[in-house]
């Protein structure tokens, strides 16, 4: 709210300050000041990451929305852009990375290949999708998507953080944020998440044990 919407509803300012009086809420400064100078992590995972650099080359140039400064430490970084094919032998570093990241962060999947396999899709070595693992903010779609495609991803996230209160943001709670279970990589990957339903599949006989056990018990 600017001066003359002030003064108007009564509030007494001073004549030699009257321009310089602004009144806004906590929530809108400091989403402002966050979604202006939001710090992508400097990684990249295959063709995607070309178009990612392009975009903070000189011709679209990242800088004008406050994000040129690529941290290449996750402590230092608010997005992560996963910018290419995600490969099972990639995703427990990926997550890893996520887990150091402190909070408030956001995760930008950029492509098709991020979003959900894009061609290599059906490929034994290849995870379809990093939102299987980590929380995604924004898709971007596309084979590679271009500059101005992730210039859009960037302003999607921008209206995203605007939304946000520190009222009910899981990030401004009093209790720490619970770091994401790492997948593991043996045979295949296995999602610790889903260790009991491994187990179940793998030992069929000493889950039906286990389950009559717990039926005695019960009974
Ligand atoms: S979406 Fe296309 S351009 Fe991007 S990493 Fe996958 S194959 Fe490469």
């Amino acid at each position: 709210m600017g001066t003359e919407d002030l003064v108007s509803k009564g509030y007494d300012i001073p004549p030699e300050i009257q321009g310089q009086v602004t009144v806004t809420t906590l929530d809108k400064i400091y989403n402002w000041s966050r979604e202006r100078s939001i710090w992508p992590m400097m990684f990249g995972l295959a063709c995607c990451a070309i178009e990612m650099i392009a975009a903070a080359a000189s011709r679209y140039d990242i800088a004008r929305m406050g994000m040129e400064v690529m941290r290449p430490s996750p402590r230092q970084s608010d997005l992560m852009i996963v910018s290419g094919t995600v490969t099972k032998k990639m995703i427990p570093q990926i997550v890893r990375l996520y887990n150091q990241m402190p909070e408030p962060k956001y995760v930008l999947a950029m492509g098709a290949c991020a979003s959900g396999g894009g061609p290599f899709k059906e490929g034994y070595t290849v995870v379809s999708g990093v939102d299987k693992f980590v929380p995604v903010d924004v898709y971007i779609p596309g084979c590679p998507p271009t500059p101005q495609a992730l210039m859009h991803g960037f302003m999607t996230l921008m209206k995203k953080i605007e939304g946000q209160s520190i009222k009910d943001v899981s990030w401004y709670q009093k209790a720490p944020s619970t770091p994401l279970p790492i997948p593991v990589l043996g045979p295949d990957l296995m999602n610790p998440d889903q260790y009991a339903k491994i187990y179940a599949a793998t030992h069929p006989a000493a889950s039906e044990a286990d389950q009559s056990e717990s039926e005695e018990v019960q009974a």
